[in-house]
């Protein structure tokens, strides 16, 4: 029997600020011509107690460049520098863009108090419209990061393509299985080497592509949809929905984003497909609404009319949970096989469904075993098969109860090429 850990094996474990002293505006924050260059601290260079494999530092931060490199109109070029702070909080920065784990005054501020179980910290200074002019990296001196997959450090090649991601101008998914998700896991989650992704999730890929475009001016990208959620008065107000679309055939999560203060979304950097969009209301437990379904052509722009809910559950899915342990970290699986995974939240005890938003996945329906923490705190542990055919990429754990009403787990699974060597059993 497997002991279940209670205990925050995950925290939202990555910091980012932007720096700018006027109004904010309503400019995305941009690269000019999606050119980028930053220094790599030589702190990031030398094997310390908190940095080990200090030698592939360099081809590990290289590749997580080239990740979105290969997702969107940017380009990042890297040189040595023996700066190691970060520029201090002000209007403007030194102008140097600079990734490093030095152990000055300066740096270990940022992980005092709030920030102290980040894994990273990236502060982004930018001008009025919007121009991003410096953007530096901070790894948390006080934790062990590794290139080697040492258990319980951090992932160099995961957090520093997460940090690039601020870099580039990009804010926090929540989408559990995108590179851009608020958590981080050590390495050793699950009983996995790896469980921080490395690559870049569909949401990952469309939100870059929203602000770049697509490499090499890809005649296929990009599509967008827009609408409007109001409240239940039928007003627009500050209420934030959030809104996600994915692709109809395979189920997979292809992009989310919030509604902005006058209720809108745009949902960009799309390629063309079908796609179903839905939305929830955050905080307060909205039932998730499915608001229209597109198929959407090449560079193709529509607008959805606006949508209304007002219709609460009385459940909510949080967490997700493998081998044991309960985490807000997507739960790697492989195709052809079964896995036990739990689904953890509030008050999913009695009468709530579970199912997976994808015809590549199947709950057992005699596996569920209801596990109750206390405190309201449940968990479904299920047994799911996941067809041969499945295709990598998000997938969402959907809790519904006896009305119809649900709740989605977002991108909760993610099927990867990586082997998870603990399936229940292969088909
Ligand atoms: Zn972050």
């Amino acid at each position: 029997m497997l002991v279940l850990l209670l205990a925050l094996l995950t925290v939202p474990a990555f910091a980012y600020e932007v720096q700018y002293a006027g109004k904010a505006g309503s400019h995305p924050l941009k690269w000019p011509g999606g050119e980028i260059r930053m220094s790599v601290s030589s702190s990031m260079l030398e094997e310390s107690p908190n940095l080990r494999g200090s030698d592939r530092v360099l081809s590990a931060i290289r590749r997580a460049a080239e990740r979105w490199e290969a997702a969107a109109g940017v380009r990042i070029e890297f040189s040595v520098s023996d700066i190691g702070s970060i520029s201090p909080k002000a209007r403007r920065g030194d102008g140097i863009s600079l990734i490093t784990i030095a152990q000055t005054p300066e740096n270990l501020l940022l992980f005092s108090g709030e920030g102290s179980q980040a894994a990273a910290f990236t502060r982004i200074f930018y001008d009025s419209d919007g121009t991003i002019t410096e953007a530096d990296i901070v790894l948390n001196p006080f934790f062990l990061t590794s290139t080697d997959g040492t258990p319980g450090s951090f992932d160099l090649e995961s957090t520093v393509t997460h940090e690039l991601g601020h870099v580039l101008g990009l804010g926090h998914s929540r989408v559990l299985g995108a590179t851009m998700f608020e958590n981080s896991a050590r390495n050793g989650l699950y009983g996995m080497p790896f469980t921080s992704v490395r690559t870049l999730s569909g949401d990952d890929v469309a939100g870059v592509r929203s602000i770049y475009g697509a490499p090499y001016g890809d005649k296929n990208c990009c599509s967008e949809i827009r609408g409007a959620m109001t409240s239940s008065s039928g007003e627009k107000n500050s209420t934030s929905f959030e809104v996600w679309a994915v692709d109809v055939p395979s189920g997979r999560v292809a992009a989310s984003v919030l509604t902005d203060d006058q209720g809108r979304y745009a949902i960009g950097g799309l390629e063309p497909a079908e796609y179903a969009v839905y939305a929830r209301k955050l905080g307060g437990n909205g039932t998730v609404i499915r608001v229209d379904e597109i198929d959407l052509e090449k560079k193709e722009v529509v607008e959805f009319g606006p949508r209304s809910s007002s219709e609460v559950v009385s459940f909510s899915g949080e967490g997700v949970g493998f081998n044991g342990q309960l985490a807000g970290i997507a739960v790697p699986v492989n195709a052809g096989s079964a896995y036990r995974v739990m689904v953890s939240g509030k008050g999913i005890n009695r009468g709530v469904v579970v199912s997976v938003a994808s015809d590549y996945f199947t709950v057992e329906d005699d596996s569920v075993e209801t596990i109750n923490f206390g405190g309201g705190l449940y968990a479904l542990s299920f047994i799911v098969q996941v067809e041969p055919g499945a295709k990598e990429g998000n997938y969402s754990i959907v809790l519904t109860d006896e009305k119809g009403r649900s709740d989605w787990v977002l991108g909760g699974l993610t099927v990867e090429s990586i082997k998870n060597p603990w399936m229940i059993r292969d088909f």
